[in-house]
């Protein structure tokens, strides 16, 4: 990457509380945080008078390029939905889809604040490609599944390993490999055994579904005779560097083996509750210290990408649960879309915060919108009243990928044109 200065001025910016100030940018990091910050030598200047400046948004769950599938199967059960809709779909998927599909949601992302994001999908390669090309980060996992069957489970390592060497550390350092075993009942013991394995071998994070459905604990319970992260404990699958998207149905024993093992947790509202698959106790598990981190889950399930629809759910949703309009306040919320997702991903130290020596991973939301105003309490805004469309200015690892709502890094009309043709391509052949 080139050396590159970036200067963002007169913003309101979100670090420790609010502050006016400027940022400077310098070789894709924060390298200052003032009032008084040196304006020569720089290479380019956002002003950003009434705009306020929070850390990139952090998706902790989706299936990217499941965007091609989006409004396909809608008001169904999730069994119904994966065994009748989307399985048979997926059973055509290629490379070229995956793709078209991932540079989508690439774009969708970014034009409403999210610059990181955890995939679990298949042709991890070509999603790969559509992450460098968007410039946001990933971290990509192949989903892993064996249905019990040894031939499956040796063609699904060997699949991950091929995209572990092909694409782990890549793009500057933006595109990270996770393991994907996609759920313990898609999954042998002997998987997540090989899983568990190679993650403690390359320091590589885990990333599944667990616990998603009341059913899937009954299954659970029926063949195996414990509750699924029960049984996750049980074979030493559990961790910290493990990530467990839904977590939806869980005992108290389970909140606590989450916790003593240190697990992270992405709650997917929007999904759980479109698929009425029920809702996660987060706010128990955050009063027991439990990082929970935010995820949308892919399009087909949710049906956007927009992580503020998100905060906002999922907040309301947990003072539902409750029945107390105190738990989970607009700024918690926002911190497991920023600091949480970047905690669950293991880039805590490089990424959530608008700190100096961090990664440059920054979004600039307008502020003079009429659904913004008066500008009283900008954290309540962020939740309860923003939306993806006020981003305007969005960088990532130091790259301006969106400047004044102009995407500079996609050509926008192409990239859905090529998803709606890939889309018409993929639905054509069932
Ligand atoms: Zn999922």
């Amino acid at each position: 990457m080139e050396t590159k200065t970036i200067l963002i001025k007169n913003t309101t910016i979100l670090a420790k509380g609010l502050r006016k100030g400027s940022v400077l940018i310098e070789d894709g990091k924060i390298i200052d945080i003032n009032n008084k910050i040196r304006f020569w030598g720089i290479d380019e200047v956002i002003d950003a008078e009434g705009k306020i400046l929070i850390p990139g948004l952090v998706n902790t769950h989706t299936h990217l390029s499941m965007n091609l599938m989006r409004g396909l199967a809608d008001d169904l059960p999730l069994d119904v939905w994966m065994n009748d809709h989307i399985w048979p779909v997926e059973a055509h998927l290629e490379g070229e889809h995956c793709y078209a599909g991932a540079l989508l949601a690439a774009l969708e992302m970014i034009k409403s604040g999210t610059t990181t994001c955890d995939d679990m999908y298949f042709f991890m390669d070509d999603v790969a490609r559509a992450i460098d090309e968007s410039g946001i980060r990933g971290l990509l996992c192949h989903g892993m599944i064996d249905l019990f069957d040894e031939e499956k489970r040796k063609a699904e390592c060997k699949e991950t390993k091929r995209i572990i060497e092909k694409c782990h550390n890549t793009a500057d350092g933006r595109i990270q490999v996770a393991l994907g075993p996609h759920t313990p009942y898609t999954c042998s013991t002997e998987l997540l055994n090989w899983v568990r394995k190679k993650a403690d071998e390359k320091g590589l994070k885990i990333h599944i579904h667990v616990s998603e459905t009341e059913k899937e604990v009954e299954d659970s319970l029926n063949d195996r005779k414990k509750r699924p992260f029960e049984y996750l404990d049980d074979i030493k699958f559990l961790g910290p560097d493990v990530i467990a998207a839904h977590a939806v149905w869980l005992s108290g024993a389970e909140i606590a083996l989450i916790k003593e093992n240190n697990v992270k947790i992405s709650h997917n509202p929007l999904s759980n509750m479109k698929l009425a698959s029920g809702i996660s106790p987060v706010s128990d598990m955050l009063a027991n210290g439990i990082c929970v981190s935010l995820g949308t889950d892919g399009a087909a399930s949710n049906n956007s990408l927009d992580l503020f629809q998100e905060m906002k759910i999922a907040s309301l949703l947990q003072k539902v649960r409750t029945l107390d309009p105190t738990v989970l306040p607009a700024g918690a919320v926002l911190e497991m879309a920023t600091m949480g997702g970047a905690t669950a991903l293991g880039m805590e130290k490089e990424i959530g915060t608008i700190e100096v020596g961090k990664k440059a991973d920054l979004v600039l939301m307008d502020r003079r919108a009429p659904h913004l105003t008066p500008y009283r309490n900008p954290v309540s805004h962020l939740v309860y009243s923003a939306e993806g469309p006020d981003v305007s200015t969005v960088i990532c690892n130091g790259e301006i990928l969106m400047r004044e709502n102009e995407v500079l890094v996609l050509d926008e009309m192409e990239v859905i044109e090529m998803a709606e043709n890939a889309s018409e391509d993929l639905l054509s052949r069932r």
